[in-house]
């Protein structure tokens, strides 16, 4: 996806976490009267963020090895580059990106817990990809709720891409068979396929989309296969939660955060990446199609710190 005058975009988006993080950062290098002051604020600073435990736990031993006395007597801004170029390393090891093979089909399949926002990410990545000419097809296995099959039309509709119907109550399964099926008659490159999210607890959930998986195994060729999780970033550590869950029974290979816009606590990438070592591959930062984005570590430590 292209990435237009991204870091803008992200510090409007992030104004909540950045007033949160950075400001009372800078707070606490001013206030603290020694290292040992500075350390034990900048962990609560860091648990209260969503950083989360092994994050913090880094980020406070690197901390602890710096001459504190030395940077307070010089200057701040060198002192922040520390603690942006720590998460920068923690947010770039072992990146994977969201990207479209060309030579092939790209399956997408969008899974999360209702109300994360899967329903609109899968318009929003239909309407970012249509941008880039290629061929999509939307397919609603969220077959659970016939709002949810009208949504995802709407937004189709909206994207300028296919979707093919769906009756509600249908097997999901089914659908994504008969989604495969057309897909390949009709020479799209491109499948999304939204998916139910009822509580990840219920065993028959998972149940439902490991079913989905093996269809598209079964019935794909030549494809490559992206299981999006969808996570709600202002769900706090639950997040972490529902994606160990999710990545269990699936195998998720990237996550998209969304209300990034409404949420202080932008930290819960850096949980996300830390904890569950699985790339944030998208980062959505409000409601309109064209407010979804690619992740990029530098910039969004950049927006987050600055
Ligand atoms: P689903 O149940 O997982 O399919 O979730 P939906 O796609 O229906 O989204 C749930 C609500 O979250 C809707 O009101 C969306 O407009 C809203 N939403 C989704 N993404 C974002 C975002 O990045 N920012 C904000 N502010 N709202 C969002």
């Amino acid at each position: 996806m292209k990435i237009v005058d991204i870091i803008s975009h992200f510090k409007d988006g992030l104004n909540k976490s950045r007033k949160n993080l950075a400001d009372k950062f800078e707070l606490l290098f001013h206030y603290s009267t020694n290292k040992s002051d500075f350390l034990e604020r900048l962990e609560e600073l860091l648990i209260l963020s969503d950083v989360g435990v092994l994050a913090t736990s880094e980020i406070i031993n690197k901390f602890s090895q710096l001459n504190f006395k030395e940077y307070k007597e010089n200057n701040f801004i060198s002192f922040k580059k520390k603690l942006k170029d720590i998460l920068i390393d923690i947010l770039n090891s072992n990146t994977l990106k969201f990207n479209v093979n060309k030579d092939r089909l790209n399956i997408i399949m969008i899974v999360g817990v209702n109300g994360s926002g899967k329903t609109s990410i899968a318009g929003k990545i239909a309407y970012s990809l249509k941008k880039e000419s290629n061929n999509i097809l939307l397919v609603p296995a969220d077959t659970f709720r016939a709002a949810g099959i009208q949504q995802l039309k709407i937004l189709a509709d909206q994207a300028g891409v296919e979707m093919i119907n769906a009756k509600e109550g249908a097997d999901p399964a089914s659908v994504v068979y008969d989604g495969i099926s057309a897909a390949q008659a009709r020479k799209k490159n491109i499948i999304i396929i939204d998916t139910a999210g009822r509580l990840h607890t219920k065993i028959n959930l998972m149940n439902e989309l490991e079913k989905i998986k093996r269809v598209i195994q079964n019935e794909a060729q030549e494809y490559s296969l992206e299981i999006l999780q969808v996570i709600d970033a202002t769900m706090g550590q639950n997040a972490i939660f529902q994606a160990k869950s999710f990545n269990k029974s699936l195998g998720v290979t990237g996550i998209v955060l969304t209300k990034m816009d409404g949420t202080a606590k932008g930290g819960i990438v850096i949980a996300i990446k830390k904890e569950l070592n699985i790339s944030v591959k998208l980062i959505s930062l409000g409601e309109k199609l064209n407010n979804l984005y690619d992740f990029e570590a530098n910039k969004f430590v950049e927006a987050l710190l600055d």
